[in-house]
């Protein structure tokens, strides 16, 4: 089940309806203490996180484990809580296959993914169409260390990139040598939808040095950030003038703008 990026009020209603009557929680390091208080005072909640501990625990583990909860004791309600969306660098993949190979049956409830808090913090369209026609969802950090992909067009697509840290300067390199130009303006959020987000607009050549980026953060890297990039040091905003009466525009505005 996806926590989304770590506030509570981001949680789907499903999420917190499953929570509030979960009898064994297993997260991940990522979901905060807010969202684990949705859990009834009776419930067993165990960090299943990579960085719990002083090991962590495997995937095989975490999966055994799940395994264990479901087929060799009564409870009913066992959530794997994850943050963000299950489905997006979550490893749901391993987790699901685990669990049919024992014949468990899952139900999947998705979550807010960090790309898209982290688009709602830096005020971006991922996929605005006067800049982008696609939204490629990629990882700084893949298993097979594969370079970034250069089947799309990086000029008109929108890169959200997971795991972008810590070190920046490789993620930059990997990105030029994709095909991207240095002065590509981006837009890193840390913490997107929590209390203590931060948002910091660059281009990627002034991201290579940038220091003291706080993780979690998702990089936005496209052409959809320009605008924010240009108004950063402007402290106030002119006001554009509005129509006196907007809705004499109706007509006009369904031709100009068609379906989207
Ligand atoms: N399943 C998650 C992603 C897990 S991978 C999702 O859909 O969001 C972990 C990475 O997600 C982090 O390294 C970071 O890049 C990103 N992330 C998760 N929560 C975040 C948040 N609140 N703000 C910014 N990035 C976040």
């Amino acid at each position: 089940m996806g926590a989304g990026p770590g506030a509570a009020d981001l949680l789907t209603l499903r999420a917190a309806t499953l929570l509030r009557a979960a009898q064994v929680v297993l997260h991940d390091d990522l979901v905060p203490q807010e969202i684990l208080d949705i859990c009834p005072a009776s419930a067993q909640v165990i960090n299943v996180g990579k960085r719990c501990g002083r090991h962590g625990r495997s995937q095989e583990q975490i999966n055994a484990l799940m395994v264990w909860h479901a087929r060799e004791t009564q409870v009913q309600t066992i959530v794997r809580l994850k943050s963000g969306d299950p489905a997006v660098f979550g490893r749901l993949g391993e987790e699901l296959d685990a669990l049919r190979r024992a014949g468990v049956e899952v139900e999947i409830v998705p979550g807010v993914t960090a790309a898209s808090a982290a688009a709602a913090a830096a005020k971006i369209t991922l996929t605005d169409r006067r800049a982008a026609s696609s939204l490629v969802v990629v990882t700084a950090h893949n298993c097979r260390n594969e370079s970034l992909s250069r089947t799309v067009e990086p000029a008109r697509s929108t890169y959200a990139l997971y795991m972008p840290g810590p070190d920046y300067s490789k993620t930059v390199q990997g990105l030029v040598e994709s095909g991207h130009d240095p002065t590509t303006p981006c837009a890193v959020v840390s913490n997107a939808g929590r209390k203590n987000e931060e948002v910091r607009y660059l281009t990627l050549h002034e991201l290579a040095s940038a220091k003291g980026i706080i993780a979690p953060a998702v990089l936005i890297v496209g052409e959809v950030a320009r605008e924010r990039l240009s108004i950063r040091s402007e402290h106030l905003l002119a006001i554009p003038s509005v129509a006196k009466d907007p809705y004499k525009y109706d007509e006009f505005q369904v031709g100009q703008c068609g379906a989207d």
